[in-house]
């Protein structure tokens, strides 16, 4: 990966990171707002626990997305990005695209779901 594709994939990291946490706020509002309608009855309180749910499930792939990104950053200071962490070799640009904070290259990906890190 040269310079200019490191300073892009960046951009890019840092802008999917925003829209992540701009996300999750608009989430934590919608579950503050959901809360806050007084006592519901039994058919209201089933439909609100839905939705916490899947609040609270959101926020968990959320979070781990700002964690997967985090160590993408990392990996761009220590100089080892768009590296395969297992094999080393470097990773297809065309998956760098689609998932710039992938640690993997496709084969050892396939590995590590099947076989574990
Ligand atoms: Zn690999």
């Amino acid at each position: 990966m040269n310079e200019e594709e490191i300073t892009e994939a960046k951009a890019h990291l840092l802008q999917m990171r925003e829209e992540v946490l701009a996300e999750s706020e608009r989430a934590y509002e919608a579950s503050q707002s959901l809360g806050k309608d007084g006592v519901p009855d039994i058919g209201d309180m089933s439909s609100n626990s839905y939705n916490q749910e899947v609040l609270m499930n959101l926020s968990e792939t959320q979070r781990s997305r700002v964690r997967d990104i985090d160590a993408a950053l990392e990996r761009m200071d220590e100089g080892v990005y768009g590296l395969c962490m297992r094999c080393e070799e470097e990773i297809a640009q065309r998956r760098m695209e689609v998932r710039p904070f992938s640690r993997y290259c496709i084969d050892c990906k396939t590995e590590v779901e099947q076989f574990g890190e």
